[in-house]
């Protein structure tokens, strides 16, 4: 009874992952635990897997070994569908990702119409809400490429959380803006963050990660080299790496 009621209180199990790319080994053995609506901020230094681990989260990568698991189903086990385990674990790029040829509405409404057979009436009007939560209700029927980049990437948001899904991951979200929209989109993230969702953000804003996040995990030589606090990890990290880490980014 007491282990139901604590997987339960798990969002995402990952036990003994491992990932290759050919003979360049890039996670090695990462386990842990994320709980529900918990925020965790992953930073670390160029190059050492914090997009290859985010991805493994929703077998965007196939981990080498080990297991992964979201609300306590396997989704490293054979045969599972994979678009099903996308729809539950949504996901922000740097780089938008928005369909360029469709309305922002359209972007928004796209999967629930065609993976959730959602009626069209029932997905315009999410659609509509959604982008009224993230500040753009008023952008609904121009595309794309008429907004800012802080726009579309909250247009993004939207249209991940469109499918409500339990988990969000975010890869370097704000990497690609012009300074003055980043805090736009760090907004509107940390709201979805109040509404309890469980977060996996990749991210060098590091005053963010300090106010939003629960958890830091830092990244290094393919391992959680350090998982606290961000009060802890910030005021005292615990290996040099990361104290180096931290001096050439704050
Ligand atoms: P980070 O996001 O921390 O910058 P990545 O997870 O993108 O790091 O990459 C970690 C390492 O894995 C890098 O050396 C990168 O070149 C390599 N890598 C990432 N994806 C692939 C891939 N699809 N094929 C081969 N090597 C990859
Ligand atoms: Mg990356």
């Amino acid at each position: 009874m007491v282990k139901a009621e604590t997987d339960k209180a798990v969002a995402i199990q990952v036990d003994r992952l491992y990932k290759s790319f050919g003979s360049l080994k890039v996670l090695r053995e990462i386990t842990t635990e994320i709980r529900r609506g918990e925020v965790v901020a992953i930073i670390g230094p160029s190059g050492c897997g914090k997009s290859t681990f985010l991805r493994c989260l929703n077998l965007l990568e196939m981990p080498t070994s080990g297991k992964v698991y979201i609300d306590g189903e396997e989704i490293t086990a054979p045969n599972v569908d994979v678009m099903k385990i996308r729809q539950n674990v949504g996901m922000v790029f740097q780089h938008f990702h928005l369909f360029p040829h469709m309305t922002v509405l359209k972007n928004v409404m796209y999967a629930p119409l065609t993976v959730k057979k959602m009626p069209k009436a029932q997905a315009s009007q999410k659609a509509l809400d959604l982008l009224k939560r993230v500040g753009l209700e008023e952008k609904a029927d121009v595309f794309p490429s008429r907004l800012s980049g802080g726009q579309k990437q909250r247009v993004a948001i939207a249209r991940a959380l469109a499918m409500e899904p339990d988990v969000m991951l975010f890869d370097e979200p704000t990497s690609a803006l012009d300074p003055e929209m980043v805090k736009e989109v760090l907004d509107v993230m940390k709201q979805v963050s109040e509404s309890g969702m469980t977060m996996a953000i990749v991210t060098h804003e590091m005053g963010f990660a300090r106010e939003v996040a629960d958890r830091i995990f830092f990244l290094d030589g393919g391992k959680i080299a350090e998982d606290a606090p961000p009060d802890e990890f910030f005021s005292s990290p615990k290996s040099d790496r990361a104290q180096q880490f931290l001096e050439k980014v704050l």
